[in-house]
Protein backbone atom coordinates (compact mmCIF):
# COMPACT_ATOMS: atom_id res chain seq x y z
CA UNK A 1 0.00 0.00 0.00
CA UNK A 2 1.34 3.54 -0.79
CA UNK A 3 0.85 5.51 1.99
CA UNK A 4 -1.82 7.88 2.25
CA UNK A 5 -0.57 11.99 1.36
CA UNK A 6 -1.94 14.17 4.25
CA UNK A 7 -1.94 18.05 4.86
CA UNK A 8 -1.87 19.41 8.09
CA UNK A 9 -3.58 22.84 8.78
CA UNK A 10 -3.25 24.37 12.21
CA UNK A 11 0.06 22.02 12.16
CA UNK A 12 1.71 23.82 15.36
CA UNK A 13 -1.06 23.56 17.53
CA UNK A 14 -2.33 21.15 20.39
CA UNK A 15 -4.32 19.47 17.60
CA UNK A 16 -1.64 19.10 14.83
CA UNK A 17 0.91 18.10 17.16
CA UNK A 18 -0.59 15.21 18.09
CA UNK A 19 -1.62 14.61 15.04
CA UNK A 20 1.90 14.59 13.37
CA UNK A 21 3.18 12.05 16.71
CA UNK A 22 0.43 10.04 15.28
CA UNK A 23 1.90 10.15 11.56
CA UNK A 24 5.75 9.86 13.08
CA UNK A 25 4.90 6.16 14.08
CA UNK A 26 3.12 5.45 10.92
CA UNK A 27 5.62 5.93 7.73
CA UNK A 28 4.39 2.84 6.14
CA UNK A 29 1.10 4.51 5.97
CA UNK A 30 1.18 8.18 6.13
CA UNK A 31 3.42 10.75 4.07
CA UNK A 32 3.28 14.70 5.36
CA UNK A 33 2.48 16.48 1.98
CA UNK A 34 1.92 19.82 3.60
CA UNK A 35 1.98 21.95 6.74
CA UNK A 36 0.90 25.21 8.38
CA UNK A 37 1.27 27.48 10.96
CA UNK A 38 0.20 31.03 11.85
CA UNK A 39 2.86 32.61 14.05
CA UNK A 40 5.11 30.00 14.96
CA UNK A 41 7.79 29.55 12.72
CA UNK A 42 10.74 28.26 14.61
CA UNK A 43 8.50 25.12 15.29
CA UNK A 44 7.17 25.36 11.78
CA UNK A 45 10.68 25.11 10.60
CA UNK A 46 11.95 22.22 12.98
CA UNK A 47 8.85 20.16 11.92
CA UNK A 48 9.50 20.90 8.10
CA UNK A 49 13.27 19.90 9.05
CA UNK A 50 11.50 16.67 10.59
CA UNK A 51 8.89 15.44 7.82
CA UNK A 52 10.28 17.22 4.95
CA UNK A 53 6.40 18.21 3.54
CA UNK A 54 6.26 19.22 -0.29
CA UNK A 55 4.83 22.78 1.10
CA UNK A 56 4.34 24.80 3.89
CA UNK A 57 1.89 27.73 4.54
CA UNK A 58 2.80 30.49 7.01
CA UNK A 59 0.03 33.73 7.73
CA UNK A 60 2.54 36.72 5.95
CA UNK A 61 4.18 37.18 2.58
CA UNK A 62 7.39 38.39 4.87
CA UNK A 63 7.17 35.42 7.07
CA UNK A 64 6.82 33.51 3.73
CA UNK A 65 10.49 34.84 2.65
CA UNK A 66 12.22 34.19 5.83
CA UNK A 67 11.31 30.88 6.46
CA UNK A 68 11.96 29.97 2.67
CA UNK A 69 15.51 31.47 2.92
CA UNK A 70 15.89 29.39 6.36
CA UNK A 71 14.91 25.91 5.04
CA UNK A 72 16.99 26.71 1.98
CA UNK A 73 20.15 26.96 3.96
CA UNK A 74 19.05 23.80 5.70
CA UNK A 75 18.67 22.09 2.35
CA UNK A 76 15.14 21.31 2.98
CA UNK A 77 13.47 20.99 -0.38
CA UNK A 78 9.95 22.68 1.06
CA UNK A 79 8.47 25.28 -1.09
CA UNK A 80 7.00 27.81 1.23
CA UNK A 81 3.49 30.04 0.15
CA UNK A 82 1.58 32.54 2.55
CA UNK A 83 -2.14 33.65 3.03
CA UNK A 84 -5.42 31.87 2.93
CA UNK A 85 -5.55 31.49 -0.78
CA UNK A 86 -2.02 29.04 0.06
CA UNK A 87 -4.45 26.85 2.60
CA UNK A 88 -6.97 26.41 0.03
CA UNK A 89 -4.38 25.39 -2.50
CA UNK A 90 -2.59 22.83 -0.11
CA UNK A 91 -5.86 21.41 1.39
CA UNK A 92 -7.19 20.55 -2.69
CA UNK A 93 -3.82 19.30 -4.03
CA UNK A 94 -4.10 15.94 -5.74
CA UNK A 95 -0.98 14.48 -4.08
CA UNK A 96 -3.09 14.87 -0.49
CA UNK A 97 -5.66 12.07 0.61
CA UNK A 98 -7.02 13.53 3.35
CA UNK A 99 -6.91 16.85 5.37
CA UNK A 100 -6.80 17.42 8.94
CA UNK A 101 -8.61 20.55 9.60
CA UNK A 102 -7.14 22.08 12.94
CA UNK A 103 -6.66 25.80 12.53
CA UNK A 104 -8.58 27.44 15.36
CA UNK A 105 -11.51 29.60 14.90
CA UNK A 106 -13.90 30.81 12.05
CA UNK A 107 -10.32 30.78 10.29
CA UNK A 108 -10.45 27.33 9.32
CA UNK A 109 -13.70 27.51 7.74
CA UNK A 110 -12.50 28.10 4.11
CA UNK A 111 -9.63 25.64 3.86
CA UNK A 112 -11.77 23.06 5.64
CA UNK A 113 -14.48 23.47 2.92
CA UNK A 114 -12.30 23.55 0.05
CA UNK A 115 -11.33 19.98 1.16
CA UNK A 116 -14.70 18.99 1.57
CA UNK A 117 -15.48 20.40 -2.12
CA UNK A 118 -12.28 18.52 -3.40
CA UNK A 119 -13.70 15.17 -1.89
CA UNK A 120 -11.07 14.86 0.41
CA UNK A 121 -11.28 12.99 3.88
CA UNK A 122 -11.51 15.41 5.60
CA UNK A 123 -10.32 15.05 9.70
CA UNK A 124 -12.67 17.60 10.75
CA UNK A 125 -11.15 19.29 14.60
CA UNK A 126 -12.34 22.90 13.68
CA UNK A 127 -15.41 22.77 15.07
CA UNK A 128 -16.39 26.57 14.55
CA UNK A 129 -16.97 25.36 10.67
CA UNK A 130 -19.79 23.56 11.40
CA UNK A 131 -20.90 26.01 14.44
CA UNK A 132 -20.66 28.85 11.45
CA UNK A 133 -21.50 27.33 8.47
CA UNK A 134 -22.87 24.21 9.06
CA UNK A 135 -25.27 23.76 6.36
CA UNK A 136 -23.19 25.13 3.50
CA UNK A 137 -20.41 22.75 4.89
CA UNK A 138 -22.52 20.05 4.96
CA UNK A 139 -24.02 20.38 1.41
CA UNK A 140 -19.90 20.68 0.62
CA UNK A 141 -19.06 17.56 1.38
CA UNK A 142 -21.85 16.28 -0.34
CA UNK A 143 -21.70 17.02 -3.19
CA UNK A 144 -17.71 16.99 -3.45
CA UNK A 145 -17.93 13.37 -2.24
CA UNK A 146 -15.94 14.23 0.72
CA UNK A 147 -15.57 11.60 3.62
CA UNK A 148 -16.15 13.82 7.21
CA UNK A 149 -14.65 12.21 10.20
CA UNK A 150 -15.24 14.22 13.79
CA UNK A 151 -11.74 14.62 15.69
CA UNK A 152 -13.25 15.98 18.24
CA UNK A 153 -13.38 13.21 20.91
CA UNK A 154 -17.14 13.95 21.63
CA UNK A 155 -18.40 13.43 17.97
CA UNK A 156 -15.50 11.03 17.50
CA UNK A 157 -16.80 8.87 20.51
CA UNK A 158 -20.69 9.18 19.26
CA UNK A 159 -19.43 8.40 15.37
CA UNK A 160 -17.81 4.79 16.71
CA UNK A 161 -20.82 4.64 18.70
CA UNK A 162 -23.50 4.69 16.01
CA UNK A 163 -24.09 1.98 13.48
CA UNK A 164 -21.57 1.74 11.20
CA UNK A 165 -22.58 3.41 7.75
CA UNK A 166 -25.68 5.89 9.83
CA UNK A 167 -26.71 7.93 7.15
CA UNK A 168 -27.87 10.54 9.74
CA UNK A 169 -31.87 9.27 10.16
CA UNK A 170 -31.61 8.63 14.36
CA UNK A 171 -35.47 6.91 14.35
CA UNK A 172 -34.01 4.69 11.35
CA UNK A 173 -30.89 4.13 13.66
CA UNK A 174 -33.23 3.55 16.78
CA UNK A 175 -31.38 6.30 18.72
CA UNK A 176 -33.38 8.55 21.28
CA UNK A 177 -30.65 10.78 22.41
CA UNK A 178 -26.90 11.44 21.73
CA UNK A 179 -25.38 12.31 25.45
CA UNK A 180 -22.67 14.69 25.10
CA UNK A 181 -20.38 14.43 28.02
CA UNK A 182 -18.42 17.29 29.98
CA UNK A 183 -15.68 17.34 31.98
CA UNK A 184 -17.18 20.42 33.64
CA UNK A 185 -14.02 22.04 33.03
CA UNK A 186 -11.53 23.80 36.16
CA UNK A 187 -14.65 25.85 37.25
CA UNK A 188 -16.45 23.01 38.02
CA UNK A 189 -16.54 23.50 41.83
CA UNK A 190 -16.03 26.84 41.91
CA UNK A 191 -18.99 29.25 43.63
CA UNK A 192 -20.54 31.61 40.80
CA UNK A 193 -19.22 34.65 43.58
CA UNK A 194 -15.27 33.18 42.21
CA UNK A 195 -16.06 33.17 38.90
CA UNK A 196 -15.67 37.13 37.78
CA UNK A 197 -12.56 37.21 39.33
CA UNK A 198 -10.69 34.02 37.29
CA UNK A 199 -7.35 34.90 35.16
CA UNK A 200 -6.77 33.03 31.94
CA UNK A 201 -4.35 31.00 33.30
CA UNK A 202 -6.65 29.50 35.81
CA UNK A 203 -8.94 28.85 32.75
CA UNK A 204 -6.30 27.25 30.93
CA UNK A 205 -5.42 24.71 33.40
CA UNK A 206 -8.04 22.05 32.05
CA UNK A 207 -8.26 19.29 34.55
CA UNK A 208 -8.08 16.46 31.81
CA UNK A 209 -7.08 17.60 28.53
CA UNK A 210 -4.45 19.90 27.57
CA UNK A 211 -5.44 22.25 24.56
CA UNK A 212 -4.88 25.30 22.78
CA UNK A 213 -5.88 28.57 24.65
CA UNK A 214 -8.88 29.46 23.06
CA UNK A 215 -11.13 25.81 23.68
CA UNK A 216 -9.36 25.80 26.64
CA UNK A 217 -11.25 28.65 27.81
CA UNK A 218 -14.59 27.49 25.46
CA UNK A 219 -14.34 24.73 27.80
CA UNK A 220 -14.11 26.42 31.27
CA UNK A 221 -17.18 28.74 30.08
CA UNK A 222 -19.31 25.45 28.57
CA UNK A 223 -19.10 27.36 25.60
CA UNK A 224 -17.20 24.75 23.83
CA UNK A 225 -20.00 21.85 24.87
CA UNK A 226 -22.74 24.36 23.37
CA UNK A 227 -20.37 24.90 20.24
CA UNK A 228 -20.23 21.06 20.27
CA UNK A 229 -24.04 21.01 20.32
CA UNK A 230 -24.39 22.79 17.33
CA UNK A 231 -21.33 20.30 15.72
CA UNK A 232 -23.20 16.97 16.29
CA UNK A 233 -26.70 18.63 15.23
CA UNK A 234 -24.85 18.88 11.75
CA UNK A 235 -23.02 15.66 11.90
CA UNK A 236 -25.59 13.39 12.96
CA UNK A 237 -28.56 15.41 11.76
CA UNK A 238 -29.71 15.74 15.50
CA UNK A 239 -32.40 18.17 16.00
CA UNK A 240 -31.24 20.21 19.41
CA UNK A 241 -34.26 18.30 21.55
CA UNK A 242 -32.26 15.11 20.87
CA UNK A 243 -28.84 16.14 22.10
CA UNK A 244 -28.21 15.92 26.01
CA UNK A 245 -24.93 17.19 27.83
CA UNK A 246 -24.07 15.13 31.06
CA UNK A 247 -20.71 16.30 33.47
CA UNK A 248 -18.71 13.52 33.80
CA UNK A 249 -15.72 15.08 35.50
CA UNK A 250 -12.74 12.00 34.76
CA UNK A 251 -13.37 12.15 31.04
CA UNK A 252 -13.30 8.50 30.57
CA UNK A 253 -16.27 8.12 28.45
CA UNK A 254 -16.26 10.10 25.52
CA UNK A 255 -19.95 10.37 24.79
CA UNK A 256 -23.06 8.06 24.29
CA UNK A 257 -25.40 7.20 21.87
CA UNK A 258 -28.69 6.12 23.71
CA UNK A 259 -31.07 3.66 21.71
CA UNK A 260 -34.57 3.26 21.66
CA UNK A 261 -34.27 0.16 23.35
CA UNK A 262 -32.54 1.30 26.43
CA UNK A 263 -29.04 0.62 25.45
CA UNK A 264 -26.49 2.53 26.03
CA UNK A 265 -23.22 2.11 23.54
CA UNK A 266 -20.24 4.50 24.78
CA UNK A 267 -16.52 5.07 23.75
CA UNK A 268 -14.32 4.86 26.37
CA UNK A 269 -10.64 5.48 26.34
CA UNK A 270 -7.69 7.71 28.95
CA UNK A 271 -8.45 11.56 27.75
CA UNK A 272 -5.67 11.74 25.10
CA UNK A 273 -6.43 13.81 21.39
CA UNK A 274 -4.07 11.31 19.33
CA UNK A 275 -7.30 8.20 20.07
CA UNK A 276 -9.46 10.47 18.16
CA UNK A 277 -6.98 11.44 15.81
CA UNK A 278 -5.92 7.83 14.96
CA UNK A 279 -9.30 6.61 14.68
CA UNK A 280 -9.89 9.36 12.18
CA UNK A 281 -6.53 8.52 10.53
CA UNK A 282 -6.87 4.60 9.63
CA UNK A 283 -10.89 4.65 10.26
CA UNK A 284 -11.59 1.89 8.97
CA UNK A 285 -9.07 0.24 10.11
CA UNK A 286 -7.50 0.37 13.70
CA UNK A 287 -3.68 1.90 14.24
CA UNK A 288 -1.44 2.23 17.34
CA UNK A 289 -1.78 5.98 18.84
CA UNK A 290 0.61 5.71 21.54
CA UNK A 291 -2.39 6.26 24.04
CA UNK A 292 -1.78 4.42 27.22
CA UNK A 293 -4.33 1.43 27.50
CA UNK A 294 -7.34 2.23 30.12
CA UNK A 295 -6.83 0.10 33.30
CA UNK A 296 -10.45 -0.79 34.56
CA UNK A 297 -8.38 -2.27 37.84
CA UNK A 298 -6.88 1.29 38.67
CA UNK A 299 -9.58 3.50 36.78
CA UNK A 300 -11.88 4.30 40.00
CA UNK A 301 -15.07 5.86 40.39
CA UNK A 302 -16.91 7.56 37.43
CA UNK A 303 -19.48 9.85 37.82
CA UNK A 304 -22.20 11.89 36.65
CA UNK A 305 -24.02 14.98 37.03
CA UNK A 306 -26.31 17.96 35.26
CA UNK A 307 -24.37 20.76 33.83
CA UNK A 308 -25.25 23.86 35.95
CA UNK A 309 -26.64 26.11 33.46
CA UNK A 310 -26.77 29.53 36.23
CA UNK A 311 -23.26 29.08 36.66
CA UNK A 312 -22.56 28.34 33.01
CA UNK A 313 -25.21 30.00 31.04
CA UNK A 314 -23.19 29.59 27.49
CA UNK A 315 -24.06 26.45 27.49
CA UNK A 316 -27.51 27.43 27.63
CA UNK A 317 -27.00 30.14 24.90
CA UNK A 318 -25.54 27.68 22.59
CA UNK A 319 -28.75 25.74 22.77
CA UNK A 320 -30.75 28.59 22.43
CA UNK A 321 -28.96 29.91 19.28
CA UNK A 322 -29.30 26.34 17.54
CA UNK A 323 -33.25 26.23 17.95
CA UNK A 324 -32.84 29.60 16.28
CA UNK A 325 -31.29 28.60 13.84
CA UNK A 326 -30.60 31.20 10.77
CA UNK A 327 -27.06 32.73 11.29
CA UNK A 328 -27.71 32.70 15.44
CA UNK A 329 -24.81 30.06 15.72
CA UNK A 330 -22.23 32.19 13.27
CA UNK A 331 -22.98 35.24 15.52
CA UNK A 332 -22.55 33.41 18.72
CA UNK A 333 -19.49 31.89 17.17
CA UNK A 334 -17.93 35.34 16.12
CA UNK A 335 -18.88 36.64 19.09
CA UNK A 336 -17.49 34.09 21.89
CA UNK A 337 -13.98 34.62 19.36
CA UNK A 338 -14.31 37.83 19.87
CA UNK A 339 -14.72 37.52 23.67
CA UNK A 340 -12.54 34.86 24.56
CA UNK A 341 -9.84 36.72 22.94
CA UNK A 342 -10.47 39.59 24.84
CA UNK A 343 -10.33 37.64 27.93
CA UNK A 344 -7.13 36.26 26.94
CA UNK A 345 -5.78 39.55 26.54
CA UNK A 346 -6.49 40.56 30.00
CA UNK A 347 -9.51 43.05 28.71
CA UNK A 348 -12.30 41.76 30.19
CA UNK A 349 -13.47 39.39 33.11
CA UNK A 350 -14.13 35.74 32.93
CA UNK A 351 -18.40 36.25 33.46
CA UNK A 352 -18.53 39.24 30.68
CA UNK A 353 -18.04 36.54 28.14
CA UNK A 354 -21.40 35.34 28.81
CA UNK A 355 -23.10 39.04 28.41
CA UNK A 356 -21.00 40.17 25.17
CA UNK A 357 -22.24 36.76 23.52
CA UNK A 358 -25.79 37.54 24.74
CA UNK A 359 -25.57 41.26 23.63
CA UNK A 360 -24.40 40.52 20.05
CA UNK A 361 -27.36 37.38 19.49
CA UNK A 362 -29.36 40.56 20.58
CA UNK A 363 -28.16 43.28 18.86
CA UNK A 364 -26.92 41.64 15.53
CA UNK A 365 -29.82 40.62 12.26
CA UNK A 366 -29.83 36.65 12.73
CA UNK A 367 -31.96 35.95 9.01
CA UNK A 368 -29.82 33.15 7.60
CA UNK A 369 -27.27 34.03 4.83
CA UNK A 370 -27.45 32.70 1.31
CA UNK A 371 -24.29 32.57 0.29
CA UNK A 372 -20.62 31.82 2.37
CA UNK A 373 -19.75 35.33 0.98
CA UNK A 374 -22.81 36.37 2.89
CA UNK A 375 -21.89 34.39 6.14
CA UNK A 376 -18.29 35.68 6.05
CA UNK A 377 -19.73 39.33 5.69
CA UNK A 378 -22.03 38.67 9.09
CA UNK A 379 -18.80 37.44 10.75
CA UNK A 380 -16.83 39.92 9.97
CA UNK A 381 -19.74 42.69 11.34
CA UNK A 382 -20.30 40.73 14.01
CA UNK A 383 -16.55 40.57 15.40
CA UNK A 384 -16.86 44.86 14.13
CA UNK A 385 -19.84 45.39 16.11
CA UNK A 386 -18.80 43.60 19.41
CA UNK A 387 -15.11 45.47 18.60
CA UNK A 388 -16.57 48.98 18.96
CA UNK A 389 -18.06 48.04 22.26
CA UNK A 390 -14.69 46.32 23.90
CA UNK A 391 -12.42 49.73 22.38
P1 LIG B 1 -4.14 25.72 18.97
O1 LIG B 1 -4.35 27.15 19.36
O2 LIG B 1 -3.24 24.88 19.79
O3 LIG B 1 -3.60 25.66 17.45
C1 LIG B 1 -4.23 26.37 16.43
C2 LIG B 1 -3.50 26.20 15.11
O4 LIG B 1 -4.09 27.09 14.15
C3 LIG B 1 -2.02 26.59 15.17
O5 LIG B 1 -1.29 25.82 14.25
C4 LIG B 1 -2.03 28.06 14.73
O6 LIG B 1 -0.78 28.49 14.20
C5 LIG B 1 -3.10 28.02 13.66
N1 LIG B 1 -3.77 29.30 13.48
C6 LIG B 1 -4.20 30.14 14.45
N2 LIG B 1 -4.80 31.22 13.89
C7 LIG B 1 -4.74 31.05 12.54
C8 LIG B 1 -5.16 31.84 11.43
N3 LIG B 1 -5.79 33.00 11.58
N4 LIG B 1 -4.92 31.35 10.19
C9 LIG B 1 -4.29 30.17 10.01
N5 LIG B 1 -3.86 29.38 11.03
C10 LIG B 1 -4.09 29.81 12.28
O7 LIG B 1 -5.59 25.08 18.85
P2 LIG B 1 -6.03 23.57 19.10
O8 LIG B 1 -5.08 22.64 18.40
O9 LIG B 1 -6.31 23.37 20.52
O10 LIG B 1 -7.44 23.54 18.37
C11 LIG B 1 -7.55 23.52 16.96
C12 LIG B 1 -9.00 23.26 16.59
O11 LIG B 1 -9.34 21.95 17.04
C13 LIG B 1 -9.98 24.22 17.25
O12 LIG B 1 -11.04 24.48 16.38
C14 LIG B 1 -10.49 23.45 18.47
O13 LIG B 1 -11.80 23.81 18.83
C15 LIG B 1 -10.45 22.02 17.92
N6 LIG B 1 -10.31 20.99 18.93
C16 LIG B 1 -9.19 20.98 19.72
C17 LIG B 1 -9.03 20.01 20.69
C18 LIG B 1 -7.79 19.92 21.52
O14 LIG B 1 -7.64 18.96 22.29
N7 LIG B 1 -6.86 20.84 21.42
C19 LIG B 1 -10.08 18.99 20.92
C20 LIG B 1 -11.17 19.07 19.99
C21 LIG B 1 -11.28 20.04 19.04
P3 LIG B 1 0.41 29.05 15.16
O15 LIG B 1 0.46 28.15 16.37
O16 LIG B 1 1.62 28.90 14.28
O17 LIG B 1 0.11 30.47 15.49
Amino acid sequence: MNPQGIAVLGATGSIGTNTLDVVARHPDRYHVVALSAHRQLDRLFDLCLRFAPRYAVVAAGADEAALQRRLRAAGVPTEVMSGPAALDFIATLDSVDMVMAAIVGAAGLTSALAAARAGKKVLLANKESLVMAGRLFMQAVAAGGATLLPVDSEHNAIFQSLPAGYAGDLDAAGVSHLILTASGGPFRQLAASRLADVTPDDACRHPNWSMGRKISVDSASLMNKGLEVIEAHWLFNAPASRIQVVVHPQSVIHSMVQYRDGSVIAQLGNPDMRTPIACCLAWPERVASGVAPLDFRTLGDLSFEAPDLDRFPCLGLAFSALEAGGDAPAVLNAANEVAVAAFLDGRIRFTDIYRLVSDALAGMDLAASDSLDDLLLKDAATRAWLGARLS
